[in-house]
């Protein structure tokens, strides 16, 4: 037995009652090893189970515990093969009721007269009369009252009340073999072992939280946070628990993150003490370099993000910085001024895209806007023909390629830099997690700005992403009309397509998005072709319908996507954003199909397509008839905002709980117990106090050892990939 709780706290799970070999190595998949582990994996959800009621209390038609001794327990076969009914009565001093268990015959063996157990269920109407159907059963005690043996663990509540019935109940995911049942046992347990430790005099346990943070945030001491987040007292509001934010909860999300965020600094200190790039410097040849190219006024937001690059580049630590703006804010000219001065300081830019159409599209723009420069910008995507993509290989390692712009190709085997010193990702929803460390497997630490069109919240940006510096460009170049967008019942689709119509009398071009859903996608694919064939044929027969979809070859889809840009198509049917990742100025016009499908930030992207030219344009969400509140509130926001940073503060009032930026995919660090949207405030508390720590022992000679190591670098390495 384990002395003190540490010890327990680190003890293997197999320390615990129940836990086998292979329910360790369930648990084992998912990260949990030890006690800790365990009671660091919160419940996903809280109900209400009690208090226990009289028998003759229970009202039909809802929910509720009550305890009694076991009277009868039979198990019935019905004539329907394998369909087995268990019929339990119960009986407390109040009276009897009927209970009623479909298909777990077991049953009929485990629960046997005598016993007290307790049940929670919803009370209605059976074939025989009121009764519990399934209802969450608990054995309380084998034999009747006044004996001793008690089921483990609960021999301290009061004979009537248990652990899975009468309280507030944790709700765990299940693990593999391990039901929610399992762990509320276990969790439950060692619970109990803490807290007999210390009523034995041992010390409490001991809290990685500083003491001066544990005040000001009036946070409980560890062990009572863990007991309560787990089993929280009677009368916590259920509503304030499932949002996670007992004090209790809080606490122990305050905690991981804190760690996280102390880490987070550590590394960076570290970085900036080794990964010394070489500093750029900055004079008045440059400055006219840059004066030379600029076509236009920079607004007060690409001024000072433009600045920031550039003092990032004087520093000797790599940059590592987000630029955010909406489609049109005018990123590009931002980093090609910033280029301009890594390719004037004699070193190489690499500018990276996340589709060839999108590369080659950049790589147009970028001639342009260079053209009065002495630097001219190469191309290197996949398709290239094999002797152009040979060359320009060589000219990348021998350096006389400047500036490439370019796809993933770009960090490919075989790709050599001879200096690179900057690179720039374009249009990144990754946050250029991936690219990032292609290069680092290079052993290149070039300066790097990730761009990006769909902000998220500054908050998750600068948390979630500690390590990334942020630029926003909020404000839009002048002269840019906002999108008009409304909302259209699908019953008044016509309406939608008479506007489609008059636009292309004017000469004009239009976007059709048909949603695409991983889950249904062959639905969603045949929607889209039908779709587009019955507009070629039926609503717009005079005018010319192309069709880009993610089932469609490569080369197929990029000779649709050119032949819309050279406008020869006037109508393009399209499924996702990527394909329409496209500027084309004479695109006036989205019909956004089953718009309701989509979400905010997404609907805001693909709008982005159009008003990129000097004509007016319009968004039309044709949306389902009824629509529910969430939905609506999404198109409403998209309606009467054109603001991508307002759209995403929304965004993450609306989404759900762990409804995260999907969270996987994206390559965010994975916490265990806090959730970066939901709990996304405690996460910037986190980040304020950890800066504030860290800083106050920089020049003591205290080392920064807030631990728990294992955490912390876990979801670090995660986060690195
Ligand atoms: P995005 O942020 O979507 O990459 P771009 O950099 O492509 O935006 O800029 C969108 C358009 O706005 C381009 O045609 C660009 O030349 C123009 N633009 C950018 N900044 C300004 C400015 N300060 N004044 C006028 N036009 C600008
Ligand atoms: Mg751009």
């Amino acid at each position: 037995m384990p002395r003190r709780p540490t010890d327990l706290l680190e003890a293997p799970v197999t320390a615990l009652r129940g836990i086998g070999p292979s329910r360790v190595a369930d648990l084992e998949a998912v990260g949990i090893r030890t006690v800790e582990d365990l009671l660091l994996s919160l419940p996903r959800r809280y109900e209400d189970r009690g208090p226990v009621l009289p028998i003759t209390a229970l009202k039909p038609q809802t929910s509720a515990t009550v305890a009694g001794h076991v009277v009868s327990c039979r198990l019935r076969r019905t004539r329907r093969l394998r369909f087995t009914i268990v019929e339990l009565v119960i009986e407390d001093a109040s009276g009897r009721v009927r209970a009623t268990f479909l298909n777990r015959p077991y049953l009929a063996k485990h629960l046997r007269p005598g016993q007290r157990v307790a049940l929670h269920g919803r009370y209605d109407h059976g074939r025989g009369g009121p009764e519990l159907t399934n209802p969450d059963h608990e054995v309380l005690a084998e034999v009747p009252d006044g004996d001793q043996a008690m089921v483990r663990g609960v021999a301290k509540q009061p004979g009537t009340t248990g652990l899975h019935t009468g309280r507030i109940v944790p709700v765990y995911s299940a693990i593999g073999g391990c039901s929610p049942r399992m762990r509320r046992r276990w969790t439950h347990d060692a619970l109990a072992q803490l807290v007999s430790e210390e009523s034995r005099g041992v010390d409490a346990l001991p809290d990685p939280l500083p003491d001066g943070l544990r005040r000001e945030h009036r946070f409980p001491p560890r062990g009572e946070a863990l007991r309560m987040a787990h089993f929280p007292p009677g009368g916590t509001p259920l509503e304030t628990l499932n949002a996670f934010r007992t004090p209790a909860q809080e606490r122990l999300i305050f905690e991981e993150f804190f760690a996280f965020q102390v880490d987070l600094l550590r590394r960076r200190h570290l970085v900036a003490r080794r990964a010394a790039s070489r500093p750029l410097t900055i004079d008045d040849r440059m400055r006219r370099a840059a004066r030379e190219i600029l076509p236009f006024r920079l607004t007060n937001d690409q001024r000072a993000a433009l600045k920031s690059i550039v003092d990032d580049l004087r520093r000797p630590a790599p940059m590592h910085r987000l630029l955010q703006g909406d489609v049109g804010s005018g990123k590009t000219i931002v980093a090609l001024l910033a280029a301009l001065v890594v390719m004037e300081n004699g070193r190489q830019v690499a500018l990276m895209s996340p589709t060839e159409v999108l590369a080659e599209q950049q790589h147009a723009n970028v001639a342009r806007v260079l053209a009065p420069s002495r630097f001219t910008p190469h191309l290197l995507t996949g398709t290239l023909a094999p002797a152009v993509c040979r060359e320009t290989i060589a000219n990348i390692a021998n350096g006389s390629a400047r500036l490439v712009v370019g796809t993933h190709a770009l960090v490919q085997e075989g790709v050599t830099f001879r200096d690179l010193g900057f690179a720039v990702i374009d249009e990144q929803h990754r946050f250029g997690v991936l690219q990032r460390a292609a290069l680092a497997a290079k052993g290149l630490h070039p300066d790097l700005l990730v761009m990006t069109a769909t902000p998220i919240p500054r908050t998750l940006a600068m948390t979630a992403y500690g390590d990334l510096d942020v630029s926003e460009l909020r404000e839009r170049p002048p002269g840019r009309r906002p999108v008009a967008t409304r909302l259209c019942a699908m019953s008044r689709r016509a309406e939608a397509y008479d506007r489609v119509r008059s636009e292309l009398r004017a000469g004009h071009q239009a976007f059709v998005v048909h949603p695409l859903a991983e889950e249904s996608a062959t639905l969603d694919l045949q929607g889209a072709t039908t779709l587009a064939t019955e507009l070629g044929t039926v609503v717009f027969p005079n005018h010319r319908v192309g069709l880009v979809h993610g089932g469609l070859p490569s080369t197929d889809r990029q000779r649709t996507m050119a032949a819309f840009v050279a406008g020869t198509i006037d109508i393009l049917v399209a499924t996702t954003v990527v394909e329409v990742g496209i500027d084309i100025q004479n695109a006036t016009v989205m019909v956004i199909e089953q718009a309701e499908r989509f979400g905010l930030a997404q609907l805001h992207q693909l709008r982005g397509r159009v008003g990129r030219g000097e004509a007016a344009s319009t968004c039309i969400l044709v949306h389902a008839p009824n629509l529910g509140d969430r939905a609506q509130a999404r198109l409403q926001t998209l309606a009467a905002t054109g603001d991508g940073f307002e759209i995403a503060e929304r965004d993450l009032e609306l989404r759900g709980p762990g409804d995260v930026l999907g969270t996987r995919q994206s390559g965010m660090p994975l916490f265990r117990v806090g959730d970066i949207v939901r709990d996304h405030r405690l996460m910037a508390d986190a980040q304020r106090a950890a800066a504030v720590w860290v800083a106050a022992r920089k020049n003591a000679h205290e080392p920064p050892a807030f631990a728990t190591e294992t955490t912390v670098s876990g979801a670090y390495a995660h986060h690195r990939g």
